[in-house]
C-alpha cells in the first residue's frame, strides 16, 4: 500500500499533483466542501494550454475551448490603446471553468484519485512540529504529507504554528477583489477592441476589462479595496458610455471573488506539509491568473515526492519543491509583485504618461500573456529605468519608476540567495529578508 496523501480542497494544483502521484502509486484522497457537480465559477477562464501537458493531462476535446483574443490595454484616459501581438503558437485558450474541473477531475479519477465531496476541511492537525493530517467537518484524518490546495484563505496554511515561518494573512493590497458578470448584448455596432482591459478607468485604482462575445459581453471589475453592488451598477453604467455593447441585463456569473496578487509564499513546505495553488499565491501578481501555474507546479511537487525514496515528507525533502518551483516561476513572478506596487502607487495621470510616452509598449503588454503561460517571465528593471530616463521630464515619476527598479532587483538578489538545502534558521533569516522586499 503506498503512502497516504491527503490533499485539502480540490484546487486546480492538488488535483492535478493528486492525479500524477496516484498514478505513482500513492494512495491519494481529495477532501472537498463544495458538492459535486458544483466546482467553479459560471463563467470562461484564460490558461496556456501547454501547462496540461506539463502535468500530464491531454487537451481537452476540441468543442471545450477556442483560442483567445489578443487583449487591448486601454489608459485611464482611454486615449491609446496597446494591443498584444501573441504569436499563434503561444496562444491562450478559453474554457468554461465548470469544463476545466470537469476535465481534470476526470483525469485524476481516471487515475486513481478518491474524492470526498461535501467535506469541509478546518485545519491542520499538528504533532510536535510535523502537520500529520487534517481537521475536517466529518472528523480528523491522518496523512503522510497534506497538500494544502484550499486557495487563498485555505484554513490549513493560516492555522500552522508561526514556527513553520509560512506566511498565513494576505495584506488588503496582496489581493484582488473582483467582481464578473455576463451582461446581454446591447447593441451590434461593432466594437474598435473585442477584449479591452481598462486601467484606473474612472480614476479608480483598479483593472476591469469588457470582451465582446457573439452573445454576451463579459465585465470584470477589480479593485484593491472592498466594494459593493451599488459601486457595479454605477461603474457599469459609466463604462457603457464608451462601450455601448454592455447590456444591463445579468445573465451568468454576478459574483465578488478574490484573487491573490502578490509575491509567491517565502516557504511554501513544512514537515508533512506542501502548499499550492492560490494557497500558495501561485498567481502572476499584476494579472492574476494562476490555473496554468498551479499545474505546472503540480508537476514540481509530485516529482520531488516521488524522488523521496524514504517517504519522509520533511520540510527538508520538500524544500526541492520549493526551489525547483523557484527556478521554473517564482523568480520570474516575485519582481512583478514589485512592479504591481508600482502599479498601485501610481496616479491614473502617470499611467496615461507611461502609455503616452511609450514606458509601456505593445510588446510589454505581449509579455504580459507570456507571464501567464509560458514560464520564461522576464521583465528587465535597468532597461526599464533607462527609458524612463530618456523620456520622462517629471522627476516625481522618475522617483517611483527608480524606486521600483531598484526593488525589482533587490528581489531578484534575494530569490538568487534563496538557500539551495533546507536549514530551518537559515530558512527563517532568508524569508524575512525576501518579504522586506515588498514592504
Ligand atoms: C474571477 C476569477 C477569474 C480568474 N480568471 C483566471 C483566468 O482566466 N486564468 C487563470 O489562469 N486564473 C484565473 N483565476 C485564478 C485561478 O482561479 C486560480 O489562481 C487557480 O485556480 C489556482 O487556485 P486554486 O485552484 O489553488 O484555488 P481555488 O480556485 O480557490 O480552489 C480551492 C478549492 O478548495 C476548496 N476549498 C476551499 N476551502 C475549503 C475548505 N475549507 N474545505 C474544503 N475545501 C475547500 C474550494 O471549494 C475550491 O474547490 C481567476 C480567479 C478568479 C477568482
Amino acid at each position: 500500500m503506498g503512502k497516504k496523501i491527503i490533499v485539502a480542497g480540490l484546487g486546480h494544483g492538488g488535483i492535478a499533483a493528486a492525479a500524477q502521484l496516484s498514478k505513482a502509486g500513492y494512495d491519494v484522497t481529495v477532501y472537498e466542501k463544495k458538492k459535486e457537480g458544483t466546482l467553479g465559477y459560471d463563467w470562461t477562464d484564460i490558461f496556456a494550454p501547454d501547462a496540461l501537458g506539463i502535468a500530464g493531462m491531454e487537451m481537452p476535446p476540441e468543442d471545450k475551448f477556442e483560442y483567445k483574443e489578443d487583449m487591448t490595454f486601454f489608459s485611464p484616459s482611454q486615449s491609446k490603446g496597446l494591443r498584444q501581438h501573441v504569436p499563434q503558437d503561444k496562444l491562450e485558450i478559453k474554457m468554461e471553468r465548470r469544463d476545466i474541473y470537469e476535465h481534470f477531475i476526470n483525469h485524476a479519477l481516471e487515475c486513481g484519485v478518491k474524492i470526498v465531496y461535501e467535506c469541509e476541511v478546518k485545519g491542520p492537525v499538528v504533532l510536535g512540529n510535523r502537520v500529520v493530517g487534517i481537521k475536517t467537518s466529518e472528523g480528523d484524518v491522518y496523512g503522510d504529507l497534506v497538500i494544502d490546495a484550499c486557495g487563498l484563505n485555505s484554513p490549513v496554511r493560516r492555522n500552522l504554528p508561526e514556527s513553520f515561518m509560512i506566511d498565513k494573512d494576505v495584506e488588503r493590497n496582496e489581493k484582488i477583489t473582483i467582481y464578473r458578470a455576463f451582461y446581454n448584448v446591447a447593441t451590434e455596432e461593432p466594437v474598435e477592441a473585442k477584449f479591452k482591459v481598462m486601467l484606473f478607468e474612472g480614476g479608480i485604482k483598479g483593472v476591469n476589462w469588457v470582451a465582446s462575445e457573439d452573445d454576451h459581453t463579459d465585465l470584470l471589475i477589480g479593485r484593491f479595496e472592498e466594494f459593493d453592488m451599488d459601486h457595479v451598477n454605477e461603474f457599469a453604467e459609466h463604462l457603457r458610455k464608451t462601450n455601448p455593447r454592455l447590456g444591463t441585463e445579468v445573465q451568468r456569473g454576478g459574483q465578488f471573488v478574490e484573487i491573490p496578487v502578490r509575491q509567491p509564499m517565502a516557504v511554501m513546505v513544512a514537515d508533512g506539509y506542501a502548499a499550492i495553488g492560490d494557497s500558495a499565491f501561485m498567481t502572476v501578481p499584476l494579472i492574476g491568473s494562476g490555473i496554468a501555474n498551479s499545474l505546472k507546479a503540480s508537476k514540481v511537487l509530485a516529482d520531488t515526492v516521488i524522488k523521496d525514496k524514504h517517504n519522509a515528507f520533511t520540510a527538508d525533502t520538500l524544500w526541492n519543491y520549493q526551489t525547483g518551483y523557484y527556478k521554473i516561476l517564482g523568480n520570474g513572478l516575485a519582481p512583478l509583485a514589485a512592479a504591481k506596487l508600482l502599479l498601485l502607487s501610481l496616479t491614473p495621470e502617470e499611467i496615461d504618461y507611461f502609455f503616452e510616452k511609450e514606458i509601456l509598449t505593445e510588446d510589454l503588454m505581449t509579455i504580459g500573456a507570456d507571464f501567464t503561460g509560458l514560464g520564461s517571465v522576464k521583465v528587465d528593471p535597468a532597461d526599464m529605468i533607462n527609458k524612463a530616463k530618456q523620456v520622462c521630464s517629471d522627476m516625481e515619476l522618475l522617483k517611483k519608476i527608480i524606486a521600483c527598479g531598484v526593488r525589482m532587483g533587490r528581489v531578484s538578489a534575494a530569490c538568487a540567495m534563496m538557500p539551495k538545502k533546507w536549514n530551518a534558521k537559515r530558512v527563517a533569516s532568508w524569508s524575512k529578508v525576501y518579504n522586506y522586499c515588498f514592504k
